[in-house]
């Protein structure tokens, strides 16, 4: 049984597309990425521009989503990424569009972008030290993720949002440096707990830096309040940081992303789809469906929203990751889209 929308049999409705432009990715993120890279998807089963956009058409005017995310690998190397914005902005009803991005090239990106509507920037961000830096990412770009940033928030892409994931051993003690940087330029702060979704399969459940180490680092400078504002499908949980405001004067917030001590699959409100055409209706799911192949065969709008609905239906409750029987995807984050 299918719905109008992107149901499943537990009652969610996603609404909110993750749509991964390339596999591709300029640096080398230990929780996500080896050094040597991955065998990149070949360009004949990548997306061309016009597929994204239809495919982003049909979710939008056929199933309800109303806000799109363009991520990857790393969405600004794609080269259509502009033209791609500036499309799916035309649609109606407008959705929301944001980006997640290591923010490399997003100096020269930023007013573009928000010219071509796009709303808002996620920049992943995990340490303020240059050594530091390219132990976690094997490159040496963190004066380009910086200038990134303030780009991003001189082209009002605003809320600027960052994300941190924190490893032992690297920058697990970083969590006050960067909340005081945040705090400081005016950027949202949040952290995620490291997933299994790494190409390496290297991740250890005993040697994750958990929310609740996250939160107890934060309290040691600062004072962290309950936010009392609605968390809806919002993947983190935030708090307000006791004497600080945004630049628009609201109480400043952290974000922490618990995704695997303290999973919201209950609320989860997402479809993804990868850059050579599959959707997935988990970050977890071990099964996709191919839309790229009902796409170059012909098929009609509503033929694909249909293999679309019937994808999403079977969304499993949750990631289970804390089953014995858990097993990792077959791709890894930079394939699936984060
Ligand atoms: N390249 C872009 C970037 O880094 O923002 C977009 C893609 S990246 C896969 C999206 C987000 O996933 C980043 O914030 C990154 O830190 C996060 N990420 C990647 N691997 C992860 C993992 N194993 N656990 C938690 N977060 C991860
Ligand atoms: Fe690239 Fe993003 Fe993965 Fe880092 S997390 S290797 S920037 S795709």
């Amino acid at each position: 049984m299918t719905t109008a929308g992107l149901a499943d049999r537990y009652g969610r409705v996603a609404t909110d597309l993750r749509v991964s432009l390339t596999d591709r990715c300029n640096l080398r993120c230990n929780y996500c990425m080896p050094v040597e890279g991955l065998p990149w998807l070949p360009s004949s089963v990548v997306l061309t521009d016009d597929e994204v956009i239809r495919l982003v058409r049909v979710a939008v005017e056929r199933l309800g989503v109303d806000e799109v995310r363009f991520t990857g690998g790393e969405p600004l190397i794609r080269p259509g990424l502009v033209k791609i914005v500036a499309a799916a902005a035309e649609l109606s009803p407008r959705p929301r569009l944001s980006l997640t991005t290591n923010g490399i090239g997003l100096d020269r990106l930023a007013r573009p972008l928000r010219e071509a509507g796009l709303d808002r920037v996620n920049v992943s961000l995990d340490t303020l030290d240059g050594e530091r830096f390219e132990r976690l990412a094997h490159r040496r770009r963190l004066p380009d993720v910086l200038a990134g940033l303030s780009a991003a928030r001189a082209a009002g892409l605003t809320p600027v949002k960052i994300n941190s994931v924190l490893m032992r051993d690297i920058n697990a003690d970083e969590a006050p440096a960067l909340l005081r940087f945040a705090l400081a330029e005016g950027y949202q702060l949040r952290f995620i707990e490291q997933m299994p979704l790494d190409a390496q399969h290297a991740w250890d459940r005993t040697r994750m830096i958990t929310a609740a180490e996250i939160l107890a680092g934060l309290e040691a400078e600062f004072k962290l309040l309950p936010d009392p504002a609605e968390r809806g499908g919002a993947p983190a949980e935030t708090w307000l940081v006791d004497g600080f405001t945004e630049p628009d004067g609201s109480p400043a917030k952290v974000g922490v992303i618990g995704s695997v001590t303290r999973p919201f699959c209950g609320d989860c409100d997402r479809t993804r789809l990868t850059a050579d055409g599959q959707v997935r209706n988990c970050l977890f799911a071990r099964e996709e469906s191919d839309l790229r192949g009902a796409l170059r065969g012909g098929a009609t709008d509503e033929e694909i929203a249909d293999r679309w609905r019937a994808a999403m239906w079977t969304k499993r409750a949750g990631h289970g990751i804390d089953d014995p029987k858990f097993l990792q995807p077959a791709r890894p984050m930079s394939a699936i889209g984060g």
